[in-house]
């Protein structure tokens, strides 16, 4: 080896260009919102090692150019500079890994170790080499290579080091991730083995920015909807538990708006554009976040906003006016972080729980009492869980109320409406406008139906074995359950299963607004129908009524809402329209049932409109159905 002298090779572009991108990874990284994980403070330090080890090489070159007769030591110095971080960054990149993938300190210990003694052994070695002129021979002015075996031992040690790390925690990482890493770690092998043959040492630094940025890619950029410039739930949480650690506190906005959210309709331009609006220019490093297609939670840091009060003022002004262009319907709650929200990372289950209480079309400012109704709303939640879970058709925290209906006709108690309610520990009685909508949002509805209507059947078969008349007793159904394939089938094996005749079975459903529910509804009733199930058209006149939909239904029985009851009551006109109503559907061959009659006034009036059934507080208010006995006559 000793007569030929082999140089290095060097040119400056290569490692400008990894500096230049090293600058962009942190423009990036300070414009976007990142994923700290726990890691990354420690790819945040590699990459600085790498920028301050490619300044270092760069400066090195630079000045043996200018001035190749500076004393040596400083070239030597810069040159254990640039490879201690270099060595550095693969240690680090050790620990990054064996932190990303939650490693248990047991387990990590070893590869810690090992990468710890490299980089000492390795660094040392190093530095003993360049500063004695050993491995850094300076040729007039260029470096000679033969000297950079030592680095170059060390950088495949750390690499074998590497990959059997993450051969070991290969099932941890999501796959893509794993090829990821692996992929950018071959390039960067080959990268380097081909500029060792060709005795290149510019294309070193690059070889650690690729892996850096594979890091950044995967695990750290949590990027925005590029429309909407909102992050995702992952983000959310991420940000809250980051904050928690930090103490900072903040100020949320939540808008929901449910037609978005149950059509999944793609937001209008106009609408993004005044979201994005909202979000960027009223308040200071506030993070967007799309919950849900029609569920967006702006979270605003308030230290760096402590006018926040005043300019939340200004955006429910601005609310206020756009309201009227869009005209969606909205629930909008605005409140502040706590130690326990963000503790549990509870913020969307405690903003649903605040939704399940408003009504639509209203701005609900957080209330300290809120969160013990949010308390109130987790029991209920996990209670009802539990029951979807279990699925048992006697749980005994389901209980099964029956409200008589009084039949015009035969003067007669023969048909009732079963109403649920909770039997809970900590709570007793539980009533339906507590735990529906609970139900309803978390996808548990369609078990407690099959709970009730298997009770509602085994009630109606011991009934019926003593002797008494009953005709029927109507169960009610949320629309949303109809979504689901299955629905009949689960329903028709219930009533199967207990022996009773689908004839004894009513179904009770409330209009949708939803286009799709339509049809869905129409094919659903007609085929239970087909097997002698009643359908009654629930709460009519509550809201919105499309007459020719509902017409388009093959309902049996539609019941006026007590609202319509009590509008009648309020003068004749209002008497006459709801009369002639009932009329148009007695003509058309439904029956008319009357919901809320609560006294002799009530009564009357429905009765001279076209009524066939009665219910209310006038007859009796829902009683366990094992005291439905009371009111029904024997054979
Ligand atoms: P709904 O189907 O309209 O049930 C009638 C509600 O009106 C019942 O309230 C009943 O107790 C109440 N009510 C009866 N007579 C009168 C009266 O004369 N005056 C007044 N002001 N109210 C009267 P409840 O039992 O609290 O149920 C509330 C709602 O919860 C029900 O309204 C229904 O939408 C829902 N619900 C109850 N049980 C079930 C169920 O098993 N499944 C589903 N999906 N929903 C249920
Ligand atoms: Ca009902
Ligand atoms: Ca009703």
């Amino acid at each position: 080896m000793q007569g030929t002298v082999q140089l290095e090779k060097y040119f400056a572009a290569s490692e400008i260009t990894v500096l230049a991108v090293c600058f962009v990874m942190l423009i990036l990284l300070t414009v976007s919102f990142k994923v700290r994980m726990k890691s990354f403070r420690i790819f945040a330090a590699m990459l600085y090692m790498l920028i301050i080890a490619t300044l270092a090489d760069l400066t090195l070159h630079y000045l043996m150019d200018r001035d190749p007769d500076l004393p040596r030591t400083v070239f030597y110095a810069l040159r254990t500079i640039y490879h201690t971080l270099l060595f550095a960054i693969l240690h680090q990149y050790v620990i990054y890994t064996c932190e990303a993938t939650a490693l248990s300190r047991q387990r990590r210990k070893p590869y810690v170790l090992i990468a710890s003694a490299l980089f000492i052994i390795f660094s040392i070695a190093d530095a003993v080499g360049i500063f004695t002129g050993r491995t850094m021979h300076i040729v007039d002015g260029m470096i000679s290579f033969e000297g950079s075996t030592i680095f170059t031992i060390g950088y495949v040690l750390f690499v074998l080091l590497l990959t059997v790390l993450l051969i070991r925690v290969r099932r941890r990482l999501y796959r893509q991730v794993m090829i990821g890493f692996f992929g950018v770690e071959m390039i960067s092998i080959i990268v380097l083995a081909a500029a060792r043959l060709r005795m290149q040492s510019t294309y070193t630094a690059s070889t650690f920015l690729f892996p850096l940025i594979a890091v950044m890619y995967l695990l750290h950029s949590n990027p925005y909807d590029a429309l909407l410039g909102a992050n995702d739930l992952r983000g959310l949480n991420n940000l809250i538990h980051y904050s928690d650690e930090k103490q900072r506190e903040y100020l949320f906005l939540s808008l929901y708006m449910r037609e978005l959210d149950e059509s999944g309709a793609t937001l209008s331009e106009e609408m993004r554009t005044l979201i994005r609006h909202v979000a960027e220019s009223y308040y200071r490093k506030s993070t967007l976040f799309q919950v849900s297609n029609g569920h967006m939670l702006l979270m605003v840091p308030k230290d760096r906003n402590p006018n926040w009060e005043e300019r939340t003022v200004k955006v429910l002004e601005e609310f206020g006016k756009e309201y009227e262009r869009f005209r969606y319907d909205y629930k909008l709650v605005i409140g502040e972080s706590t130690p326990e929200l963000n503790r549990k990372n509870d913020y969307i289950s405690f903003i649903r729980s605040i939704h399940a209480q408003i009504p639509e079309n209203t701005i609900h400012r957080v209330q300290p009492d809120d969160r013990d109704k949010f308390r109130r709303y987790e029991t209920i939640l996990k209670e009802v869980a539990d029951i979807a879970a279990k699925k048992d058709p006697d749980d005994p925290r389901v209980l099964v109320y029956c409200q008589p209906v009084y039949n015009i006709r035969t003067g007669k108690y023969d048909t009732a409406e079963a109403l649920m309610r909770l039997l809970l520990d900590d709570m007793g009685v539980v009533f339906p406008d507590q735990f529906i909508p609970i139900a309803e949002e978390n996808g548990y509805i369609h078990v407690l139906t099959e709970i009730i209507l298997s009770k509602t059947c085994k009630a109606i078969s011991v009934l019926l074995s003593e002797g008494f008349e009953v005709t029927r007793i109507s169960v009610n159904v949320s629309v949303m359950e109809l979504r689901d394939q299955d629905f009949c089938g689960d329903i028709n094996s219930i009533i199967d299963r207990s022996g009773v005749d689908s004839s004894r079975i009513a179904i009770e459903l409330t209009e949708s607004r939803n286009d799709s529910d339509f049809l869905v509804m129409k094919e659903k009733i007609e085929e239970l129908k087909e097997k002698g199930i009643t359908f009654y058209l629930d709460d009519f006149g509550t809201g919105y009524s499309n007459m020719e939909r509902i017409l388009e239904l093959p309902f049996d029985i539609i019941k006026f809402d007590r609202s319509m009851v009590i509008a009648g009551g309020q003068n004749k006109r209002s008497e006459q329209v709801l009369g002639s109503l009932a009329d148009l559907f007695s003509k058309l061959n439904y029956s008319v049932l009357y919901e809320g009659v609560e006294n002799e006034k009530d009564e009357e009036m429905c009765r001279g409109l076209s009524a066939s059934y009665l219910q209310g507080y006038k007859y009796s208010e829902p009683v366990p159905i094992s005291e439905l006995k009371r009111f029904l006559d024997k054979e």
